[in-house]
């Protein structure tokens, strides 16, 4: 086996190889090199399609990475809101917690609203009683249509906040991808 004296592309240090040597890495830079062959002539290449192929590699893992990491953080947020709605929930009928609806609200206002009514042909009638009754009945309907307006409000803003935290974890990984 001859012993062949090369230099290396990347920082001219000598190089020893044999005629069987196909790759070499240079002890000095560290530089992949391929050992052409030609005929009588002998040279090093730079051992390029292994280091694209690394780096793609590499690239695919980061991306799979970065993926990983958005779809955790996703996974986090909506974690914390699954905690957070329990506290906006209200309390239903028997006791289970909802979530609160303005349908709800629509319905006790409409029943404010038709106990007045009732409460209006009570006293025409003369019956004073039954209409300060179903007045006062009223007056309660409508606080409670207001305070379940409120809850529905409070539920709506923090689910959108929920879902803008979402979106923004999302176009900041699209924002990397690129
Ligand atoms: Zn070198």
């Amino acid at each position: 086996m001859k012993i062949m004296s090369l230099s290396c592309n990347g920082c001219g240090a000598p190089l020893d190889a044999t005629s069987e040597t196909r790759f070499i890495t240079c002890q000095v830079c560290e530089a992949r090199l391929q050992v052409v062959h030609e005929g009588t002539t002998v040279r090093t290449e730079d051992f390029v399609a292994d280091e694209e192929v690394r780096a793609l590699k590499l690239e695919s893992v980061e991306e799979e990475v970065d993926e990983l990491r958005t779809q955790l953080r996703l996974s986090e947020i909506d974690r914390e809101w699954e905690v957070q709605r329990q506290e906006y929930m209200v309390a239903g009928e028997s006791g289970e917690k909802m979530v609160p609806t303005y349908a709800g609200a629509r319905v006790l206002a409409v029943s404010a609203f038709g106990l007045v009514f009732g409460g209006l042909i009570c006293f025409l009638v003369g019956n004073l009683d039954f209409g300060l009754a179903a007045w006062g009945l009223a007056i309660v309907a409508w606080v409670c249509a207001l305070i379940n307006r409120a809850s529905a409000d409070r539920y709506e803003e923090a689910r959108l906040r929920h879902r803008n935290r979402r979106r923004d974890v999302l176009r900041e990984a699209r924002k990397s991808a690129h």
